[in-house]
């Protein structure tokens, strides 16, 4: 049985909490409730015939009144990055961030995941290039309102840190 630390990081609202209670319960709601602090979400899969336990770690925004601090991060095998397409200016937070856990967790494998999939028309586009500059592992496109993506990058994730951890 592998254990591992997930952790989704980002700005706020651009649907950390949404994915990992799609991730994990298969729900969505509309909703806007800020995270404070953490929440530490558990769920079981099996990936290649591997029997894997995620603890998810819905960290709280990063803005300007509140920074995510290193203690959450250290530990992670795997590191999410949240951004929202529709707003540009959460790329650059995304990028702090992965700065940031490269120092705390920096045996830990980083994704990006651009959320909010059904709202693609108001996606802008420079987003999707600027997020290679991250040099993250994969850059996943997912919606946590429909579900679309979700459990597929959940899934690569979780195959890149059982190849990390092996
Ligand atoms: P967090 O602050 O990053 O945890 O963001 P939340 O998960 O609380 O979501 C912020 C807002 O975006 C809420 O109103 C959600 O309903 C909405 N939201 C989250 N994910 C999606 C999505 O995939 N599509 C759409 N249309 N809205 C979303
Ligand atoms: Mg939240």
């Amino acid at each position: 049985m592998w254990v591992f630390k997930v952790c989704l990081v980002g700005a706020f609202a651009v649907g950390k909490s949404s994915l990992a209670r799609r991730f994990v319960s298969d729900v969505f709601s509309d909703r806007y409730l800020t995270t404070i602090g953490v929440r530490i979400e558990k769920r079981a899969l099996e990936v290649d015939g591997a029997s894997v336990r995620l603890a998810v770690w819905d960290i709280h925004g990063e803005d300007r009144f509140q920074s995510v601090d290193s203690l959450y991060l250290r530990g992670a095998a795997g590191i999410a990055l949240v951004v929202d397409p529709t707003r540009p200016d959460t790329v650059q937070v995304a990028t702090e961030l992965s700065e940031r856990a490269r120092r705390a967790a920096p045996e830990a494998v980083q994704i990006v995941l651009l959320n909010k999939l059904d709202l693609r028309d108001d996606w802008r586009p420079e987003v999707e290039t600027v997020v290679d500059t991250i040099g993250a592992e994969a850059v996943h496109r997912v919606s946590a309102k429909t579900g679309e993506g979700v459990e597929g990058s959940f899934d690569e994730l979780t195959r890149s840190m059982l190849k990390r951890g092996r």
